[in-house]
């Protein structure tokens, strides 16, 4: 599933092909993805005539505005955008489609078909679901030690499903939490409120490190990231414990191991992340 560094370089990337374009028809083959309006010939007669001024991101939403519209998309876990000819012929799995006056379309393709749309007037679309009830995003000023302090105390949770709240903290996903509490030496079964000071500072650095990181990386590379089929593709951080269940800690050696957290699987270092705390 993309988090929030691989949303962000589909918006950059998304922002130099389509902004300035103009739509002619929209076509929506699978009408559950679209969430607002309820009717899908409201959406797509909304669109028709509308230019694309501008791509916004929040937590691992994307927002695609246009004159009148802001256009909502999440991808969950398959969800990917390309830009083609409208000649190019297109599969099964591609659910929208966004037709351009110039002869090049926008198409949403979703292999699991969980994304979403919503559609919302410009100017409402953070005062509603699914946007209003995202916390802050983890490069904001609001997202200040003593504001993950807060939250943290208050929640019964362990640590990892409390950082997976979008309402806590948005745009973090199963990866970047794993890798952000190995870099903090933080055992993902912690209980949230037990963390001492030193390492909700710690916490608090490496989660803004490791994301910014990884947005830096895939903003650096960006282009190769549109293939021949102008899919635009994922790119990833060098990954520190997710998906190395069985490989050595690349700190202190020690086997990294998996296992299951809030229904999550979960990567960490025993030596390196210490449950004893608890
Ligand atoms: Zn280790």
């Amino acid at each position: 599933m993309p988090e929030l560094p691989e949303v962000e370089t589909i918006r950059r990337t998304l922002l130099e092909l389509v902004v300035g374009k103009e739509i002619k028809k929209v076509s929506v083959f699978w009408p559950k993805i679209i969430k607002k309006p309820i009717e899908v010939e409201q959406f797509k007669d909304a669109l028709v005539n509308e230019k694309i001024t501008d791509i916004n991101r929040r937590g691992k939403f994307l927002i695609i505005y246009t004159d009148t519209f802001a256009l909502i998309s999440h991808l969950r876990m398959e969800g990917k955008y390309g830009l083609f000819k409208e000649e190019e012929p297109f599969d099964k799995h591609t659910h929208v489609i966004f037709h351009f006056t110039d002869g090049t379309e926008l198409r949403y393709r979703d292999v699991r078909k969980f994304g979403t749309m919503h559609l919302f007037l410009k100017g409402e679309e953070h005062l509603n679901l699914p946007l209003s009830q995202l916390g802050p995003e983890p490069f904001s000023q609001a997202f200040t030690k003593t504001y993950l302090q807060e939250k943290l105390l208050k929640t019964e949770r362990k640590i990892k499903p409390a950082l997976l709240d979008q309402t806590i903290v948005t745009g973090l996903g199963n990866i970047y939490v794993d890798e952000a509490l190995f870099r903090a030496s933080i055992h993902p079964e912690r209980k949230a409120k037990s963390l001492k000071d030193q390492e909700i500072v710690l916490l608090h650095q490496e989660i803004i490190q490791t994301l910014s990181e990884a947005v830096d990386k895939g903003g650096s590379t960006i282009r190769s990231y549109v293939n021949s089929q102008g899919q635009i593709g994922m790119f990833q951080l060098q990954l520190l414990v997710y998906g190395r269940n069985g490989e050595e800690c690349r700190r202190c050696g020690t086997l990294i191991e998996k296992t299951v957290v809030g229904g999550r699987g979960t990567h960490y270092c025993p030596t390196c992340q210490k449950s004893s705390l608890k």
